[in-house]
């Protein structure tokens, strides 16, 4: 997968000459003067079969020429299986140098890719499609995004670009509306609706308010485990009165999950100030919810 960067190559290579030619210059006049006579007179007698000759050579050789390419295809085809092996055997040594040679013209290769992408945008993204719809890619694609480091890596992403993606589907909700009207209707989107609105009436049934992405026995813990001291100010106020805290407010890419809850005193969660969402709610008592504003 040669790259060719033709102006950059004749700028080098003229660079190249010029050097060449200031470094060696009373050897190339001695050199040249001794034969020059000779070699002029045999280009005048030969020049017709000199012609022809380079002519054919450029023919033999070149690569943009069809003759080259179709020769080149013919031996493609019919050496496949030994190209096959070929590759297999020095699969790493291929996979390496592919690596660090993309590695190294990355700029232009994502240069060239985006000018091409441009062109043939309408055309690639009907074939990403296409592909992207059969069964194994599908599997593959899920895989992908289920393996942890690429998790971690778009939630990191979706987090740094929060305002971005709700401004996009907020967009994307307002220029569709029909369409996402008519989806709702279809009896999957129904059936998933559903569900959601049936989880979340069990838990607000059993556990007293909508959890996120921790448990009400996570939370329990929580309080077993403080003895009922708050960590910030270490005074005494009983486990039932400390309250739910973000360590990092979700107004601030803090997660609503156990390793971002502390249990602190009202007084040090309401100190807090706007740096936490501002309710207080009690999980327990009742099995209701039982919301209360700080
Ligand atoms: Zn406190």
């Amino acid at each position: 997968m040669p790259y060719k960067d033709k102006e950059k190559q004749k700028e080098y290579q003229k660079k190249y000459q010029k050097k060449y030619r200031q470094e060696n210059k009373g050897k190339r006049k001695k050199y040249y003067g001794r034969y020059k006579e000779k070699v002029k007179k045999y280009y005048r007698e030969n020049k017709e079969k000199i012609k022809k000759y380079s002519k054919n050579n450029r023919k033999k050789y070149n690569y943009k020429s069809p003759e080259v390419k179709q020769r080149n295809k013919e031996y493609r085809q019919t050496h496949k299986e030994e190209s096959k092996e070929y590759y297999q055997e020095n699969k790493e040594k291929f996979k390496k140098y592919n690596k660090e040679f993309y590695q190294e013209n990355r700029g232009k290769f994502l240069k060239n890719w985006k000018k091409y992408y441009q062109e043939h945008k309408g055309e690639i993204l009907k074939r990403t499609k296409e592909h992207n719809k059969k069964q194994e890619v599908k599997e593959r694609i899920k895989k992908y995004f289920q393996r942890p480091e690429v998790k971690e890596k778009s939630k990191k992403y979706y987090q740094e670009n929060q305002e971005y993606f709700k401004e996009k589907s907020k967009k994307y909700r307002q220029e569709n509306q029909d369409k996402i009207k008519k989806y709702r209707q279809t009896p999957k989107e129904k059936e998933r609706m559903r569900r959601k609105d049936h989880k979340r009436r069990i838990q607000i049934k059993h556990i007293g308010f909508q959890t996120g992405n921790y448990t009400i026995i996570q939370i329990t813990q929580l309080r077993i485990s403080s003895n009922g001291i708050c960590p910030k100010c270490n005074r005494y106020f009983g486990a039932e009165n400390l309250t739910i805290d973000h360590k990092q407010p979700i107004s601030k890419g803090g997660g609503n999950n156990i390793k971002n809850i502390q249990l602190l005193c009202k007084s040090c969660n309401s100190s807090k100030g706007n740096r936490w969402d501002g309710m207080i709610f009690d999980e327990i008592k009742g099995g209701k919810q039982k919301w209360m504003k700080n």
